[in-house]
């Protein structure tokens, strides 16, 4: 655990130069901080108007507003002081460089603040996944999930949980304990029993939602595939482009592949536009065939994109590597095609492996219906996921581990050997326990606040 006697503090506002900037102060010297720097502490939770000064010779750098957060009814638990200031880079560097020389005081490392709030028990681990997602969240669909997750959806749950199996667990070891007492009931170990089997089935259900939790912090994948030429890269701009909400155009993660996120409908796709694939000879070209062939089968739907104007062998096959993904087959370069008779054809599902559409990449023909179709996939996607837990694989593995280990509990049932029953029951508590943080957690907490920004 950190040294809890330092006070922290951060511009936690964005990037400036902006309108307003947020510094917050953090620790037991947040007060007379504040009192440094604009002579005063104002009433608990109220804005006050405020000049902050330089300590070191009374200079004015700023006017704006003060807010004094008392703990342990703070955001970390402990004091807190906010200043809102103008957010110029001269203003934010000279009030971080006054506060920079005030004892005690120190720049906070990233995701401090919440690290500390997590510390004096103000938010469990997956609240602090919550929130990290809440500010990465690019869609609403997104936002959903990651609020839901800040506010308790799987925390709750998950203590619930532990607590009844703690008491399970009890009633085992009462048995164990006292077995030769003639007061003490001889069933115990079958009510703690039909407790376990009740929380499995909840916990198996809360495991069978196909990972869709999870994906939704990621995006819907679709990869655009197909021979080189067809039009992938003309197909990927126009997506990008006619989708007024895309969020972060960016790179991939190799060269071959390029990543771009959209919001479709409210849901996030990331879209790959993965390099020609055929098989040449040029060894750097066959590692980019497979990378993109990898990521091509990892995708939820694959776009397989063909010239509609070629001839033969020309237009290309479905690669047999994707056939695991739904694919839909994109008929390009509609507008080279003399005889335009082979538009969409009727099936829409996207179960059915024969869904085609034509387009022109070129010219935009066909991309209305191509988009519709592509919101609706995701929504039907996504639309159980309203109702998900498991948003990271951390809570995938807890739950399924807290699974195993009340199923081995529940064959020791079978044998009747009771202190067996109590240890497995003991251990699938503390899974839960690791997954809310309560219990010997010290080796994942790097992990996640890895994701945090400075001023978190
Ligand atoms: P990729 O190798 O599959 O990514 O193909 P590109 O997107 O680079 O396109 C290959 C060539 O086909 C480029 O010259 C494009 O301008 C052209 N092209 C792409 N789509 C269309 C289309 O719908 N109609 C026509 N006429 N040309 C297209």
């Amino acid at each position: 655990m950190m040294p809890r006697c330092e006070t922290i503090f951060a511009l936690s506002s964005g990037r400036p130069p902006a309108a307003i900037a947020v510094v917050r102060i953090c620790g037991p010297s947040a007060r007379s901080a504040l009192e440094k720097l604009i002579g005063r502490v104002p009433q608990p939770r109220q804005a006050a108007l405020a000049r902050v000064r330089n300590p070191a010779n009374g200079e004015m750098i700023d006017e704006g507003l003060a807010l004094w957060f008392p703990g342990p009814r703070s955001e970390t638990g402990e004091d807190m002081a906010e200043l809102q200031l103008h957010g110029g880079h001269a203003v934010i560097a000279a009030v971080l460089d006054a506060l920079g020389r005030i004892e005690g005081c120190r720049p906070a490392e990233a995701g401090e603040f919440t690290r500390r709030a997590f510390a004096n028990g103000r938010l469990d681990l997956t609240a602090v996944e919550g929130l990290a997602d809440l500010i990465a969240a690019e869609t609403p669909a997104q936002r959903r999930q990651a609020f839901r997750q800040l506010k308790g959806l799987i925390g709750d749950r998950a203590e619930a949980w532990r607590q009844q199996l703690i008491e399970a667990a009890a009633l085992v070891e009462a048995r164990i304990d006292f077995a030769d007492e003639a007061d003490v009931p001889e069933d115990l170990v079958n009510p703690a029993l039909h407790a376990v089997r009740r929380l499995r089935a909840e916990i198996a259900t809360a495991l069978a939602d196909s990972g869709r939790g999870e994906r939704l912090r990621d995006g819907l994948v679709v990869a655009i595939a197909g021979p080189p030429n067809a039009g992938k890269s003309t197909l990927l701009n126009r997506l990008a482009r006619r989708e007024a909400a895309i969020v972060s155009p960016h790179a991939g993660t190799t060269r071959d592949v390029v990543e771009v996120h959209l919001d479709l409908d409210g849901y996030p796709v990331m879209l790959l536009d993965t390099a020609g694939i055929r098989d040449g000879t040029d060894p750097v070209e066959q590692e980019g065939v497979r990378r993109a062939r990898e990521r091509a089968a990892a995708a939820d739907l694959v776009l397989w994109v063909v010239d509609a104007s070629a001839v033969g062998g020309a237009r290309g096959e479905i690669d047999k590597n994707i056939a695991e993904s739904d694919v839909w087959e994109i008929n390009n370069k509609l507008d080279l095609v003399v005889d335009k008779l082979c538009t969409r054809s009727e099936s829409r599902s996207h179960h059915d492996r024969a869904v085609t559409f034509a387009i022109s990449a070129a010219d935009g023909t066909g991309m209305d219906a191509l988009v519709a179709a592509l919101a609706t996939y995701a929504r039907d996607y996504f639309s159980a996921t309203e109702s998900a837990i498991v948003t990271r694989a951390r809570h995938r593995r807890a739950l399924e581990e807290t699974v195993s280990a009340l199923d081995r509990a529940l064959s020791e049932g079978e044998s009747g050997r009771e202190e067996l029953i109590a240890e497995d029951l003991r251990a699938a508590a503390t899974t839960l326990g690791r997954l809310t943080g309560r219990v010997d957690v010290e080796d994942i907490l790097d992990v996640i606040f890895r994701d945090f920004c400075i001023g978190k």
